[in-house]
């Protein structure tokens, strides 16, 4: 049987930094992803718009060009799908890892797929954050009008849609929305919209606001949901709206049982940070190392593509101490 020196689970950005980093040390590599190539950026609303700018998405060294201010989704698709090819990366898509178990024997990582059997020296676990929504505990957020991903606008024309949330996403689904002709209320639990919104959003959505033409609940949260309304609890009483569709964009986490499968200590409070050595993303797994937004636990905010695909560097350089010291 092969055995990898490094295994990556998770094809994302930084799962692909990871790769080509391990590729530049003449590390032999593969990468796990379980579904299709930066399965997370294909999930993103059709026309979303990066807040970065596509010279601070770049990887392996290779320009992302665009003629727009910020890269869009759709760019982006191109411009990774393009950086994987080029470097000729080990990739497998479609494929889920399981079960990761350390050989007492051997030290090796086992690695189980739903279609294979890998062995491995190192282990990557670069996952993201992006396949677990956070769930707001009230009755009827199981109904199928109820939607914790965003899409394409066009869906929503003529709806009286409800978009919970604070944060880039919200915002974006809410302007997009009301320009196709949806009856846009926004619910917010706290008092304003997110410092965090685009710099180039804000004054739209704040106009809009101010026009009455999306409505706002600040310090407001939805208590039910039912096939055909929603109620909203405001600081002083609380509201029934008729409504066909809730976007619950209400954030995501990482799968933390995954990782505490993996073996990686994950503490129950604050935000959940999955332990690691900042230095070396060396987890409490000896030879088992985090790279990516999934390092920040609940604190979503924390990485991005943009401060987090140094990770990839971090952990080669560990790597390849480790070997020459042993
Ligand atoms: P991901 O891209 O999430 O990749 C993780 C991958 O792991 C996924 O493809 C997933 O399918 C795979 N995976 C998970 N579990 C398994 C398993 N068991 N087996 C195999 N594969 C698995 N960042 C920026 O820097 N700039 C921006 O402008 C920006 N805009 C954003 C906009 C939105 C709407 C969102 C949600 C995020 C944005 N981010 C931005 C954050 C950015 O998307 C993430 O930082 C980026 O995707 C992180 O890359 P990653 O490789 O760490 O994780």
């Amino acid at each position: 049987n092969k055995v990898y020196d490094v295994l990556i689970i998770g094809g994302g950005p930084i799962g692909l930094a990871c790769g080509i980093a391990a590729k530049a040390n003449h590390l032999s590599h593969l990468i796990v992803e379980k579904g299709c190539l930066v399965n997370s950026l294909y999930n993103y609303p059709i026309n979303m718009t990066f807040f970065s700018s596509a010279e601070k998405l770049e990887i392996g060294g290779i320009p992302f060009v665009t003629t727009n201010p910020k890269p869009k989704r759709a760019e982006a698709l191109e411009y990774y799908r393009r950086v994987e090819d080029k470097y000729d990366l080990n990739t497998h898509l479609f494929e889920e890892v399981q079960h990761v178990n350390k050989d007492p024997e051997t030290t090796l990582f086992i690695v189980v797929t739903n279609r294979a059997t890998y062995y491995a020296r190192h282990v990557i676990v670069a996952t993201g954050f992006y396949d677990i929504p956070m769930q707001m505990n009230i009755p009827g957020e199981d109904l199928p009008k109820v939607r914790h991903y965003y899409d394409d606008p066009h869906y929503y024309a003529k709806q009286n849609v409800v978009v919970i949330g604070a944060s880039n996403s919200s915002i974006d689904a809410a302007l997009e929305t009301y320009r196709k002709g949806a009856n846009v209320t926004l619910v917010i639990r706290r008092s304003e919209i997110s410092s965090r919104v685009k710099y180039w959003v804000r004054p739209d959505i704040d106009n809009r606001l101010a026009a009455g033409e999306i409505q706002v609940y600040y310090e407001s949260c939805l208590s039910e949901i039912t096939p055909r309304t929603v109620k909203i609890k405001t600081a002083t009483k609380e509201v029934e709206l008729e409504n066909d569709f809730v976007l619950a964009l209400t954030g995501y986490r990482p799968n933390f049982s995954f990782l505490e499968h993996v073996g990686v200590h994950v503490p129950t409070t604050d935000a959940r940070i999955p332990l690691h050595n900042e230095t070396t993303m060396e987890t409490n797994v000896a030879g088992l190392y985090l790279a990516g937004v999934v390092c920040g636990g609940l604190n979503t905010h924390l990485w991005f593509i943009e401060n987090s695909r140094v990770h990839a560097n971090l952990i080669m350089q560990d790597i390849l101490k480790k070997s020459a010291n042993s």
